[in-house]
């Protein structure tokens, strides 16, 4: 296969409120996740980290400016893919021994992928190509062996618990059912959600490894009665309150909630 070698590997965009979206263009949507920048008086906030596949660190270190934390969501491969080049990881406590190995190869090559993990994707609704990226990082990039480094949280966190940047404040709501140790990360005072792929404007994923419709249905109803004014989810656009309830409406809706 032959793919041309990327200018750039990562964009972003200044949001309002001091959020930065930070994305992988040439990931395919599936594994196309928003790594999300929180500005923070005493410390910045980053949610999620990208594939991995090129260095997050390196690339936006303009952003980088401060003290940093690093939250993943969940630990799908591409929300941790650069968790191991930050110090401070946060996880929550179901999914803190995932982080602790290293991923095991990963091929961005369809046709090494069982079949019915590409037909869980299809179904779902995503496009699945010949390959999970649309250019190289950098010309001697290996399509068939990529790996994700061990990255040992530093700290383990369930429901309920506090991430304090100083001036803002983040409160961790468990959101099982995409993965067991899905998180949301809530600022009750601007009404800010970021959510991870518990939802997100797009096909979500409940019959993948890991995932667990019952839970499913209970973190959907959670979520139908949160008073969020804008999510900024684990893939696609950010959307706001009204969405929010829809989303969830539907897929209890869907699934017999
Ligand atoms: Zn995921
Ligand atoms: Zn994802």
């Amino acid at each position: 296969m032959q793919l041309k070698v990327a200018d750039r590997w990562f964009e972003w965009e200044r949001l309002a409120d001091d959020v930065t979206r930070i994305w992988e263009p040439h990931v395919i949507r599936v594994e196309q996740c928003n790594i999300w920048h929180v500005r923070g008086r005493e410390r910045d906030l980053l949610i999620d980290t990208g594939m991995g596949i090129a260095s997050l660190r390196t690339a936006a270190q303009e952003i980088f400016d401060k003290a940093l934390t690093a939250v993943a969501t969940h630990t799908h491969l591409d929300h941790v893919g650069s968790l191991h080049e930050f110090g401070d990881r946060i996880v929550h406590e179901a999914e803190a021994e995932e982080l602790v190995r290293a991923s095991g190869n990963f091929s961005m090559l369809r046709q090494d992928h069982p079949v019915e993990f590409i037909s869980a994707l299809e179904r779902a609704g995503y496009e699945v190509g010949p390959s999970f990226i649309t250019a190289l990082p950098h010309a001697d990039f290996d399509l068939r062996h990529f790996e994700r480094p061990s990255a040992p949280p530093t700290r383990c966190v369930s429901e309920g618990d506090v991430i304090d940047l100083g001036d803002r404040v983040f409160e961790v709501l468990h959101l099982p059912g995409h993965s067991p140790g899905s998180i949301g990360l809530w600022e009750a005072a601007s009404g800010i959600l970021f959510s991870g792929d518990a939802i997100y404007d797009g096909p979500l994923l409940d019959e993948i490894a890991g995932s667990h419709i019952p839970d499913y249905l209970s973190t959907m109803r959670r979520l139908e009665s949160l008073p969020a004014r804008i999510v900024h989810a684990g893939h696609d656009p950010s959307f706001g309150g009204a969405r929010l309830r829809q989303l969830a409406r539907e897929y209890l809706e869907r699934r017999g909630g």
